[in-house]
């Protein structure tokens, strides 16, 4: 049952005793006034009365036979007795007397409808009028459009209604988030202080007659501090910050989510100048015409939210933020100009943007020199903001589970993999020839990278199993971070990753599912440079596929015929397999490295790049030529240059 259902009967109850209090009230007051007023008295002490002269008016009811009767001189007292049955005397006697005397035959229905009214009558109407201004009271507490009685439902809209207190509706007067604490978001923050600087002092761009945008959109993959950034705005013009969630609206019954967007809209209005943040707005926000299973719900919220927008008085300082990861799926209407017109990309961070996200996380921990974050920024590509808070939080609780109170890098080196591979499982025992298999597939990744110019450094080779269900892994760390890869670049990686299951085959003539991995991942990239990069002499420059919502890391839809496709599966089988010989012939030209590692791995389970290169490019003519290997020094992240 909902709150409002039940504040509604328990109203009622109240309603109800107040009525029956009023009822019982009444009746008692109407005794006491007879009570008050009429003595009874016996039929001989009113002849008594009469023989004295005292007796005033009297009054004869014929159909009980009583006798109401008043005394000479005080007034207001009436008293009643029951007439002797047939006492002829009597009206000789009150003539005698000079009492004033009438009979009066009383209306039986007339008394009937009086009682009626006065017992029951008026309570009802007092009742009713009682019911109808409760009622009026509530509804206007639940907001002026809720349907009238439709109270029964049990709809667990969980804001209190849709009036005023709306919990859910976030307002929050000072955010506490500044500019400061967001790192590597550089260009997004620009755009964003422009709208901060209009919020601080809107009267200086209204006076000029500028145009403040009324919506931005920040778009980006999820973690990377979009929200974050929507709350420093918000901090940095030091205004209040409204925040609320697409999925909120959805997921309520119909009529509500429009209701709470002009709830959301009036109370933005009342404290303008403020910033209005929907996250997740694609949720409302999805094109209206292609979705076969058109909501209805989801469609009035989002031309509630669209009239709203261009309701507002802008000049009063409110900014509407909204953000998604998918603003493929967004309503043209959303992103028109006065609406969101804005976008702002919010893209994961480079390298430097990795150790500046690292430093803000890092300086709230307790850490023990030296720390080095720029190893961590490069081990970690593709890492979101959100990531890298959580390998320092991670390693903050390693710190702790190890019984130290304060972060060491190996700590945050340790937590790195665990975010990347999952945490170190004890429990999987492995058996002696597992453990060979794996050092010989891992040192067969790393010494294809390792003879290829130009690849990555290893910097770490494991067998220790991981939760993730990686029996080992090959970590290759880059000095510097590239935004553009040639069509070499990608062929290394995919003879890279087809090295562990060449050792395999070379050594034990046997494969393993060790390498499903390894082949997911190859042949994502053969098939990314067959119909994303036109990388292939056979269909040239020509996009064969299309990325589906590119910042969730969705696959790919071809966009060719379906003879089309199967050349494409050809041609992608065929650079895997190019990859693959590649990864054979290497490591069958450093065959005796490869046994001289593996059995170095398999006795240590984890050793570093640097221990790695030195076996490689020890100079005992089973290794690369000195001058073919530019990092002969063996230093991790030497200059391969
Ligand atoms: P999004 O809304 O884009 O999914 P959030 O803003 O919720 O991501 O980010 C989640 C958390 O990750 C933040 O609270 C913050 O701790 C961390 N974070 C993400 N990006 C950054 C950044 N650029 N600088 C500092 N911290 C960040
Ligand atoms: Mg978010
Ligand atoms: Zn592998």
């Amino acid at each position: 049952m909902d709150m409002n259902d039940k504040k509604r009967r328990q109203s009622m109850i109240i309603y109800i005793i107040i009525a029956i209090a009023i009822l019982f009230a009444l009746n008692q007051g109407a005794n006491v006034y007879q009570q008050q007023q009429i003595q009874t008295v016996s039929y001989s002490d009113f002849l008594t009365m009469v023989d004295n002269d005292k007796v005033d008016t009297v009054e004869l009811n014929t159909s009980s036979n009583t006798i109401k009767f008043t005394e000479k001189g005080s007034s207001g007292v009436v008293y009643e007795t029951t007439e002797w049955p047939n006492d002829d005397t009597l009206v000789q006697r009150l003539q005698d007397h000079g009492a004033n005397f009438s009979a009066k035959i009383p209306d039986q229905s007339n008394d009937f409808w009086q009682l009626m009214l006065l017992y029951y009558g008026i309570p009802l109407i007092v009742m009713i009028l009682l019911g109808w201004w409760l009622n009026r009271r509530m509804r206007k507490q639940m907001g002026d459009d809720g349907p009238s009685m439709d109270f029964s439902g049990g709809f667990g809209f969980g804001n209190g209604g849709l009036g005023k207190s709306n919990a859910k509706i976030v307002g929050e007067k000072e955010t506490g988030v500044t500019f400061k604490d967001v790192a590597g978001q550089d260009e997004a923050k620009e755009s964003l202080q422009e709208i901060a600087n209009f919020l601080d002092n809107p009267k200086r761009y209204s006076d000029i007659g500028a145009r403040c945008p009324r919506g931005a959109l920040l778009v980006g993959p999820p973690g990377t501090g979009k929200t974050l950034l929507a709350k420093a705005v918000a901090g940095e013009a030091k205004v209040p910050f409204f925040s609320i969630s697409g999925s909120e609206f959805v997921e309520m019954f119909v009529g509500r989510g429009a209701a709470k967007v002009r709830d959301l809209f009036k109370q933005a209005n009342e404290k303008a100048p403020c910033i209005v943040f929907i996250d997740e707005i694609d949720t409302i926000g999805k094109r209206r015409d292609t979705s076969i299973n058109s909501n209805d719900e989801r469609e009035q919220t989002l031309n509630q939210l669209l009239t709203e927008m261009d309701g507002f008085d802008n000049n009063k300082g409110i900014v509407v933020l909204g953000a998604t990861n998918r603003p493929d799926t967004l309503d043209p209407a959303l992103t028109r100009p006065g609406r969101f017109d804005r976008r702002i990309p919010v893209e994961l961070p480079d390298l430097a943007g990795r150790e500046a996200i690292l430093k803000i996380h890092a300086a709230k921990v307790k850490m023990q020199p030296p720390i080095d974050l720029g190893v961590i920024a490069r081990a970690t590509p593709g890492a979101s903001g959100a990531d890298l808070a959580n390998i320092i939080n991670e390693a903050a609780l390693r710190a702790v589970r190890m019984g130290r109170n304060r972060v060491t890098q190996d700590d945050i080196e340790e937590s790195v993999e665990v975010v990347i591979a999952g945490e170190k499982r004890k429990s999987t025992v492995l058996s002696e020839h597992e453990k060979q298999v794996v050092a010989y597939h891992e040192t067969g990744h790393a010494i294809v990278a390792a003879s290829q110019k130009g690849s990555a450094p290893v910097s770490k080779i494991t067998i220790v199993p991981r939760t993730s269900g990686a029996l080992g892994y090959t970590m290759q760390v880059d000095e510097n971070e590239h935004f553009l890869e040639t069509r070499e670049d990608m062929q290394n990686q995919i003879a890279v990753l087809c090295g562990g299951r060449a050792a395999e085959e070379l050594i034990f003539h046997q494969v393993t599912n060790g390498a499903s991995n390894d082949i997911e991942k190859a042949t994502k990239i053969a098939r990314a440079m067959v119909t994303q990069y036109g990388m292939t002499d056979k269909f040239g420059m020509v996009q064969l596929g299309q990325v589906r919502n590119r910042y969730l890391g969705g696959g790919e839809e071809l966009t060719c015929s379906e003879g089309t496709a199967r050349d494409i599966d050809e041609e992608v089988q065929r650079i895997v397999e190019q990859g693959h010989e590649e990864a054979l012939s290497t490591l069958k030209k450093y065959r005796f490295k490869l046994h001289e590692i593996s059995r170095y791995l398999q006795k240590k389970e984890t050793i570093t790049g640097e221990e790695f290169m030195k076996i490689f490019t020890r100079d005992d003519g089973f290794g690369p030529a000195p001058t073919a290997q530019g990092a002969a020094d063996g230093s991790q992240g030497g200059d391969q240059a």
